[in-house]
Formats: C-alpha cells, sequence, structure tokens
C-alpha cells in the first residue's frame, strides 16, 4: 500500500501532511494514535509493526497521513528547540471529561508560538462526564476558539475507544493539508530530521529518519549534527525492507557509527569526508557548550541534587533533559551525572552511591535485585512510564533541599514593668498584656524605644503564680524569657510564632 502511493506520488511536488498530537496527559493521544494505526493499517501489515519508530503512515481516501508518535510535546519542543520543523500540522487533544488542563495550555501555546495549523479533538465523548461545551469555552479562555463559537479553528468530536469521530479527524487532516498544499522537492539529495534513536542489542545504532525533502537512498551518506554515516538497511514503519524514502516518510536506517541524538537535523552529502568534517565541527562546538556545565559554580546558598537518568530512547532523554531546564534552580541545582540509554546496571548503582545521586528510570527494566542493592547502599531507584509523572517526582525529590519558608505569625504585645536576674541567659519578668494575648513558647522581640535590639523565647508563662498557656490583654503576667539580650523595665515584647511551610520547586 505504502509504497504502491509512494510510487504514484513519485513525480509530484505534494507531500503527505506530518501531524503531532499534543494535549494534556492521559487525554487520548496514545489512545487515538493506536485506534488510528489499527483501523487504517490492514491487519496482515500491522502484524509486522514490531516496534515502536516514532512515526508511521496511514492512508484514508487513498492519500497518505504522517504520525509523529513521539512522547508528546516535550519531544516535540527538543525538536524545535533545535529549530528544525518537525510538524505541519498539530492535533490537540483535550478530554471533554477534563477539560483544559496545564499542559493543554503549554501545547496551546507551543502551537501558537509556531503559527502551526490546528484540530481540536474533543475526546473521550463517549464517557457519561463529556462536557463538550464547556471544553470549548474553556479553550476560547485560552485563545483558541473552534468554528462552532464563531473562530476559525476546526474542532471534531471523538472517542478512542468506540471510533467516534475518527473519520472525521483525518478528513479534515486531509482538507486543511490540501488548502495548506505541503510541498517538498524529491529529486534534490534527501535532509530531515532524527525523530527517534536507539542502540539496539542486535544491529547497534539505529535511527528514525523522518524525511523532510528529497528522496533518502539506501547506501546514501548521511550527516546528522554530531554523528554521520552510511545507510545500511532502511525499513518502514512495518519492518519492511525499503530502498528509498520520500518525503514525509520515517524510515528505520541502521549504519550511524553512534546513536544519533533526537531532534538533530541530518542531510545527505557527497562524501563521508564532507560528512565527517561537518560532523566533527558541530561536536566541538557541543563539547565546548557542555563543559561549562559539567564544571558546575555552585554558590554559597545554592545545593545541588544529583540524578542518574536511564531511558529507553535518546528522545526521552533529550525529553527530560528539556523539561527539566525548565524547573527553575536559583537555590537547588538538578545536575545530571549521567544520562544514558538502556537499563539501570550495577555500576549505575555503584556510580550514584559515589554521588550520593538518586537513579530515575524511563521506560526501561530495573530487576528486583537491584533494587535491593540500591536500597542497601542507601540510593534509591524509581522507574516511571509517564514522563510527567518522571519529572514530578524529580521535582518533588529536589524541593527537599529547598529552605522552608517561615511564616510569622502575631501574638501580642507586653510591656515589661519588672525585671529579676536568672541564671544564665535567662531573666524573670513582670509584664502586662497591651495587645493579642501572651503565649507559652512564643518568640518575643524586645523593643526600647522603638528600636529592636534582639530576640527571644517565653520559656514559660505565670499569671497569679501558677502556671499558664496564655494571659489574657491588659492582664499581667510573670514570665520567664531566655535570650541573649537583657530586658529592662519599660521594653515592649512583640510576640509571635514561626511556621515552617514546605516549599516547592
Ligand atoms: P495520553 O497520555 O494522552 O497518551 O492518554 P492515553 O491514550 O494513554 O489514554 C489515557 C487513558 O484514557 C487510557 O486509560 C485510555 O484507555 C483512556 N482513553 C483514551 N481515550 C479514550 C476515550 O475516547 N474514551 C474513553 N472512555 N477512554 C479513553
Amino acid at each position: 500500500m505504502v509504497s504502491k502511493i509512494q510510487e504514484q506520488s513519485k513525480d509530484s511536488q505534494s507531500r503527505p501532511p506530518i501531524v503531532v498530537i499534543l494535549g494534556h496527559v492521559d487525554h487520548g493521544k496514545t489512545s487515538i494514535l493506536d485506534y488510528i494505526r489499527q483501523s487504517k493499517i490492514a491487519e496482515k501489515e500491522s502484524g509486522g509493526i514490531t516496534q515502536h519508530i516514532g512515526a508511521y503512515q496511514v492512508e484514508h481516501q487513498k492519500k497518505l497521513i504522517t504520525f509523529i508518535d513521539t512522547p508528546g510535546h516535550e519531544a516535540f519542543s527538543t525538536m524545535r528547540s533545535r529549530g528544525a520543523k518537525v510538524a505541519d500540522l498539530a492535533i490537540l487533544v483535550v478530554a471533554a471529561d477534563e477539560g483544559v488542563k496545564p499542559q493543554t495550555k503549554e501545547a496551546i501555546n507551543h502551537i501558537l508560538r509556531l503559527e502551526l495549523p490546528l484540530i481540536v479533538a474533543i475526546n473521550k465523548m463517549d464517557k457519561p462526564g463529556a462536557l463538550a461545551d464547556k471544553v470549548k469555552k474553556e479553550l476560547a479562555d485560552n485563545n483558541v476558539l473552534v468554528e462552532s463559537l464563531g473562530g476559525k479553528i476546526p474542532s471534531v468530536f471523538t472517542s478512542a475507544k468506540t471510533g467516534l469521530g475518527i473519520n472525521d479527524l483525518l478528513e479534515m487532516i486531509l482538507l486543511i493539508a490540501e488548502m495548506e498544499s505541503f510541498k517538498a522537492d524529491y529529486l534534490k539529495p534527501a535532509s530531515g530530521i532524527i525523530i527517534e534513536s536507539r542502540i539496539d542489542s542486535q544491529r547497534g545504532p539505529t535511527a528514525t529518519l523522518l524525511v523532510l525533502s528529497g528522496t533518502l537512498k539506501t547506501k546514501d551518506i548521511v550527516a546528522a549534527e554530531s554523528v554521520c554515516g552510511v545507510i545500511k538497511k532502511m525499513e518502514n514503519f512495518l519492518g519492511q525492507i525499503i530502498e528509498f524514502a520520500q518525503p514525509s516518510t520515517p524510515a528505520l536506517v541502521t549504519g550511524f557509527g553512534q546513536v544519533p541524538p533526537v531532534g538533530e537535523k541530518w542531510q545527505v552529502l557527497p562524501s563521508l569526508e564532507e560528512a565527517k568534517i561537518k560532523t566533527e565541527i558541530k561536536s566541538e562546538q557541543e563539547k565546548r557548550k557542555r563543559e561549562p556545565a559539567e564544571i558546575l559554580n555552585v554558590g554559597p546558598e545554592q545545593k545541588v541534587f544529583n540524578i542518574l537518568l536511564k531511558s529507553d530512547v535518546s528522545g526521552s532523554l533529550e525529553a527530560i533533559r528539556e523539561m527539566l531546564k525548565a524547573i527553575p534552580q536559583e537555590e537547588v541545582i538538578i545536575r545530571i551525572i549521567k544520562a544514558e540509554i538502556g537499563d539501570i546496571t550495577e555500576n549505575d548503582v555503584k556510580l550514584a552511591e559515589s554521588a550520593h545521586a538518586k537513579i530515575y528510570g524511563f521506560r526501561i527494566k530495573c530487576p528486583n535485585s537491584l533494587k535491593e542493592l540500591g536500597e542497601r547502599r542507601g540510593t534509591k531507584i524509581s522507574s516511571f512510564d509517564v514522563i510527567y509523572e518522571l519529572i514530578q517526582t524529580i521535582r518533588q525529590n529536589a524541593s527537599f533541599l529547598l529552605k522552608p519558608k517561615i511564616n510569622q505569625q502575631k501574638i501580642g504585645r507586653i510591656k515589661v514593668l519588672e525585671t529579676f536576674k536568672a541564671k544564665g541567659q535567662q531573666q524573670i519578668i513582670g509584664g502586662r498584656v497591651m495587645s493579642g494575648k501572651a503565649e507559652k513558647n512564643s518568640l518575643a522581640d524586645v523593643f526600647r524605644n522603638e528600636e529592636c535590639l534582639g530576640s527571644g523565647k517565653i520559656v514559660q508563662l505565670q499569671q497569679n503564680k501558677s502556671a499558664v498557656a496564655q494571659v489574657a490583654k491588659d492582664r499581667e503576667c510573670g514570665i520567664l524569657f531566655e535570650g541573649e539580650i537583657q530586658v529592662e523595665k519599660g521594653d515592649i515584647l512583640e510576640t509571635y510564632k514561626e511556621e515552617k511551610e514546605k516549599r516547592e520547586l
């Protein structure tokens, strides 16, 4: 199917639209992609999908659509931050029972900033709690005005469970593609972007190259920004061997010397020498860029939270790095001591132990024996399948290093009528409560002629010679005061309590 269509469009300048699906976690991005994949790729072919390669193509009304199947808008923005144009069109998925959430807003910001054509999919319409009108209103409050409310943005009601609206969604994508008329030159040397990469235990470094322009062929010499290679073997998303890949086609390739980082742009060059020179310059620049980050400048007030990251594919690592960068780090620096593709190993535990680091895994395996080893050595290992949860956990754990916020709560003012010497830093004071109340264990600032001389604590409190917890306004009291300051008759004690409040990064 795919190759037939590629054949048909060989000489044409138009190319399939490249679509990215964005939205809040759990709103149904993966389910919609899965539904489309399952319903649009014939059974015998889908049997061929054995691996996740970061993108796939479906056919609808005899036209191809390319879907990017990345972990979400984090990865997407990583690619964008490298200046590469990845998608032509965005689908914003919003669950009808939950409405606009923080990641929906982030996605909207990305889409609007990039001026990407947008289709809203109001998903989970099969659920009893679905409130489509509310979702549309919330979207309008966030600068996304859908057509039914007088705006320009098409919206479709979908259910990834029942399949409701999925065909409408595909039709809408094709309609927009026709209007925008996405084009590419099929004849020039290919170029594009790396959308997925990993080390395969059998094949070595593999990468998914999305072709944005030209036609990529086996034996082509490809230079990404930091790695180069000669394409040894190419597969389409069904795992079928292909000899060439035209614009908008994702191709899984082998032949790179190392794993090329996700988001890097790549291009076909005439010779390996040229490719090497190009990548060497780039990797030197990268090295220089990275060095200052490794020699960490830690201010006297700053704390460092060390982490070791392991992940299934480099795209996720990049996305995690980018999301961690977005966490404010003025007080606590989140330092990645190592970030690597692959399962957690004993060496990781040892390294983490010596660096007092915590280990975080994303979509990787961690045998229980290693978890136990980590526990014995005081190294916490946590693994996640949802990127958002991983980031939240790192954020929370790093927040423990933040100094708590101290909230002062005023209690009252006491006028000192008499003072008596007691031992050490303690004094016995007779006083009258002028406002508020007096309270045992409260802290007290000592004022003389409106100047604060220092502070201390009310250790004991008496009224009419018996110990009490509180004394009311206008009453006299006896106080055992502890503090470096010598309190005198006529001084004012301003008393307060301090409460520590946990802070979050
Ligand atoms: P993602 O995080 O946005 O990729 O969300 P997922 O696709 O993983 O979906 C999160 C949960 O919502 C899963 O349990 C899905 O089965 C469920 N879900 C997704 N779409 C629908 C839908 O249209 N209807 C219902 N009832 N459940 C859905």
